[in-house]
Parts: C-alpha cells; sequence; structure tokens
C-alpha cells in the first residue's frame, strides 16, 4: 500500500502527531492482514459520502478505506553526510510515496527548538537541503555508472545521462527535483532513482493549542503558507497537541469538543484527506444488502485492477462493472431507481473508474 512519511526537525511536534493518527487509528478488525509495525499508522479516510450511502442502502456494516502514514523521526542537519542515524532517516524516506513535513509553529519557551527560535522557513530550508544533498550524491553516483555505460555505446545510457546532466547543476544550486519542469518521459526515467526531492509534499503547520480557531492570523502559518503556495505544495494547519486530545475522545463527546474548538472538522481528518489526495489515490463504493464499502485505487486505474481490489478473481474473471455516480445515485435514492432511469452504465475493460463511483462488478469465477 502506498504511504506517506512524517518528517520534520526535532521538536516540532510529530511524534504528538503520530500519536494521534495512531490513537485514532482505523477498526483493526478491517485490516486483519496488516502487519504491525510501530512506526507505521492505519487511518480510516473520513468520507461524508459512505455515511449517506449507508443511509440509502441500511447494509449490515459500513467499512471505510484507510490511508497508512509511517512516522520518520529523527531527520536532522547534517543527514546527507551520515551524521549520526542520519543515513537511515533518509532510507526510510525513499521508502515512502509522500512526505508529510511538519513545521513547528507555536510558540513556547519551555519546548526548546534545535536552531534557537521558532522558524519555519529556515526549518523548511534545513530539512530540503538535507533531502536535496541526499539526491545530489544518488544522482552522480548514477551519472558516474552511466557514463561507463555510455562509452561501451549503450544508448539508453546517453539518454539518462543526459537528462541527469540538466538535474544536477539544479540540485547542486539547491533546487529541489520537483520543482524543474519535467516531460512525462523524464519524468518516467526519473522516478527509477527514487529521488527525495520528486515526492510530493504536504506542509503540516503545527501551532499551539490556544490558536486553532484562528489559525491564519499566526504568522508563522502565514509564511509556511508563502512557501507552499510557491511550490504549489499543499498545506494543512493542525495543533498536534488538539489533535492528540480529540484522538482520545468518541461518539457525540468528540463531536462536541470538535464544535467548542470553533472548528468543523478535526484537524486530523484534514490532514488525512490531504494526505489522500497526495498520493494521487481515490475512492470508489460497492453497496450491497450486507456491505457498504469504500475502496482505494490510484487515479487512473481500469476497471478490472480496481476489482482485483477486492479480490484477485475478480480482475481474472471480469467480465464488466455496472456503474453510477455517487451523486447521481444518491438523486436516485436507489440502484434500482438509478437503474430504471438508465443512469446505471455498463462498463468494460478499458473504463477508467472516477472518484466516487458506486460499482458492481460482473465476473466469471
Ligand atoms: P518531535 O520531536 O517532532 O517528535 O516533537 P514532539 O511531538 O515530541 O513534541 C516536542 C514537544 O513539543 C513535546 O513536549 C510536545 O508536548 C510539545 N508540543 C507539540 N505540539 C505542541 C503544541 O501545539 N503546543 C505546545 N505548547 N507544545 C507542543
Amino acid at each position: 500500500a502506498l504511504t506517506a512519511g512524517v518528517v520534520g526537525l526535532p521538536n516540532v511536534g510529530k511524534s504528538t502527531l503520530f500519536n494521534a493518527i495512531t490513537q485514532a487509528g482505523a477498526e483493526s478488525a478491517n485490516y486483519p492482514f496488516c502487519t504491525i509495525d510501530p512506526n507505521v499508522g492505519v487511518v480510516d479516510v473520513p468520507d461524508k459520502r459512505l455515511q449517506k450511502l449507508a443511509e440509502l442502502v441500511q447494509p449490515q456494516r459500513v467499512i471505510p478505506t484507510s490511508v497508512q502514514i509511517t512516522d520518520i523521526a529523527g531527520l536532522v542537519k547534517g543527514a546527507s553526510k551520515g551524521e549520526g542515524l542520519g543515513n537511515q532517516f533518509l532510507a526510510h524516506i525513499r521508502e515512502v510515496d509522500a512526505i508529510l513535513h511538519v513545521v513547528r509553529c507555536f510558540e513556547d519557551d519551555n519546548i526548546s527548538h534545535v536552531s534557537g527560535k521558532v522558524d519555519p522557513a529556515a526549518d523548511i530550508e534545513t530539512i530540503h537541503l538535507e533531502l536535496v544533498l541526499a539526491d545530489l550524491d544518488t544522482v552522480e553516483r548514477r551519472m558516474d555508472r552511466l557514463a561507463r555505460q555510455k562509452k561501451s555505446g549503450d544508448p539508453q545510457a546517453k539518454i539518462e545521462y543526459e537528462l541527469l546532466s540538466r538535474l544536477q547543476p539544479e540540485l547542486a544550486e539547491g533546487r529541489m527535483a520537483r520543482l524543474v519542469e519535467w516531460n512525462e518521459e523524464e519524468l518516467q526515467l526519473l522516478k527509477g532513482l527514487n529521488l527525495l526531492t520528486l515526492k510530493p509534499i504536504l506542509y503540516v503547520a503545527n501551532i499551539g493549542e490556544d490558536e486553532v480557531a484562528q489559525a491564519d492570523q499566526n504568522q508563522h502559518v502565514q509564511i509556511v503558507q508563502k512557501i507552499a503556495a510557491q511550490e504549489e505544495a499543499e498545506m494543512v494547519t493542525v495543533s498536534a497537541q488538539v489533535e492528540a486530545e480529540i484522538a482520545e475522545l468518541e461518539g457525540e463527546e468528540k463531536e462536541l469538543f470538535i464544535e467548542e474548538l470553533g472548528l468543523q472538522q478535526s484537524g486530523l481528518d484534514r490532514l488525512i484527506a490531504a494526505t489522500y489526495r497526495l498520493l494521487g489515490l481515490i475512492t470508489y463504493f460497492t453497496a450491497g444488502e450486507k456491505e457498504v464499502r469504500a475502496w482505494t485505487i490510484r487515479k487512473g486505474t481500469k476497471a478490472p485492477q480496481a476489482a482485483s481490489v477486492i479480490h484477485t478473481d475478480f480482475e481474472r474473471g471480469f467480465i464488466r462493472a455496472e456503474v453510477v455516480g455517487y451523486q447521481a445515485l444518491v438523486e436516485a435514492g436507489s440502484i434500482t431507481e438509478a437503474r430504471e432511469k438508465g443512469w446505471l452504465r455498463l462498463e468494460g475493460k478499458e473504463y477508467v473508474v472516477a472518484d466516487g463511483d458506486v460499482i458492481t462488478f460482473r465476473f466469471n469465477v
């Protein structure tokens, strides 16, 4: 499964946030095959559509989909030079598909800051530099190898070498690979290198517990907003401390507390939804009397592969998919009604599943 890794300097609130994530953890009964790794949190993806579908269908159970978040504690200045456990942490970042970069925006004199004061721009720069330097190392090693292959007349090596010689100076100037313009073909080639700075980033601005209702007024948050906008990266503002408190509550108590804070949704729910988008994931639904359930696929997945998320046999024996969009189904009121209105579409093997599709798969066993 795809996973996003939590990174950031020491004392910015990563563990607090990660604890909130694991505390809010998905109903483990739904994921019996998940390996238990203390650094991986599996959380339900909040989705109002699921509740609405459940109201229509009245199933025996409702099962949300989930997203994985990995804790990558301990990235420090000098990591790219292998200082301390630096290299190991960078290796962990290499394994994730997207980065959740926690930035300290709360002031608290009792909690020391690695560089002496709260300074989001400098913090972000520090982390970026480590990632960029690690990539520079990767790219230069690769270029050395390619240079040799190129000499023996390997045309593919030549193409890749030329591509990397465009990337190398950008990295040397401190620019992330993600922010350089590449065409689709180049991007595919670069993906093979698993560069750290090619991974999508979501900034998580961690604010003080008394600021949640007017987060935008925090000047550190404004700085992160500006950086995120420049990089066309997403950002969410949360108070890790508050989220840890919310995560301990359930049901009505939880909703009441969120309301008292002046929020519409917990910060964690916003964070999870943003992480899901960051990973390029979308949701389709199955809606039967037994079970209404959300399923996760990557954007661009075709019907048979989408079916394989439910069961591999579904892909092998795929005949067709009966599809109705979520909005249309809600408007129709039931699948039967949708069918009568002619809103139920029969789709074949080449159909690209859309977010919110409600699907019944027909297949041979
Ligand atoms: P990490 O080193 O990035 O994992 O940071 P921690 O989650 O361990 O947090 C460092 C310290 O900051 C802990 O004492 C937390 O309780 C505290 N902390 C985290 N978030 C907040 C916050 O929103 N407000 C305040 N005042 N303290 C916080």
